[in-house]
């Protein structure tokens, strides 16, 4: 999954508006962000085949340490906490904590059973979404166009930075969905983990547009 995790992330700010969208987008996309470092440092691997799925062409061999339910219950903690640890916010804390779990839910939806439960464990579950395009759209896409829609009702644009600086992060991404879903397959692992590492921008892009808007509603 691509944009439905950025999806999560948008619509938190309706019920944690004290949580920057940057911070939302490195909860939500955490094991994302660790797993390419994990690619390039050999902890983890991918193969690609095309046509093994759908949607994507990659084999996902071995990522426990990113990628298994126990591990992201680990993750969540870890970022729930610091967060904990350096804002007065608990709520916010539970939201970021809840972010970074919500990643392993959401994938287990559109994977192939690939996704370890514990490291060392043959266990992998998914629901296998990634058989059909269409399938893929038709959830991804309502859950990004919702959780957009949240963020633009709870915050407010201060100046143009605020408005444009969204627009242009909410179309990045739906390009970069329709790319991956319908665009050819990367030409290499390390391609796969330096574009990843690029994730990294979006989450700056987001805090860049977070400090742009203020917050229109109270939380729920
Ligand atoms: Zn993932």
């Amino acid at each position: 999954m691509f944009i439905g995790h950025f999806g999560l992330a948008f619509a938190a700010k309706r019920v944690a508006p004290r949580v920057s969208l940057g911070t939302a987008f490195l909860a939500a996309q955490f094991v994302d962000l660790l797993w390419p470092s994990f690619l390039l440092l050999g902890i983890e691997s991918v193969r690609i085949a095309p046509g093994a799925t759908a949607v994507t062409p990659l084999v996902f061999e071995h990522y426990p340490t990113s990628h298994s339910l126990l591990a992201v219950i680990g993750w969540a903690l870890a970022l729930g906490g610091a967060y904990a640890l350096t804002r007065k916010d608990t709520r916010g804390a539970f939201v970021v904590g809840f972010l970074v779990l919500s990643h392993w839910l959401l994938d287990a939806i559109v994977h192939v059973p690939d996704l370890p439960v514990a490291p060392g464990m043959d266990l992998r579950v998914g629901l296998g979404l990634w058989q059909s395009q269409a399938a893929t759209f038709a959830v991804e896409g309502p859950i990004f166009a919702a959780g957009v829609w949240l963020y633009a009702r709870s915050t407010l644009a201060k100046d143009r930075i605020g408005r444009y600086a969204l627009i242009g992060l909410v179309a990045l991404l739906a390009l970069v969905h329709m790319g991956n879903v319908l665009g050819p397959p990367p030409p290499s692992v390390s391609a796969i983990a330096w574009l990843g590492q690029a994730q990294w921008l979006l989450v700056a892009w987001a805090y860049w547009v977070d400090a742009h808007r203020g917050s229109r509603v109270s939380a729920v």
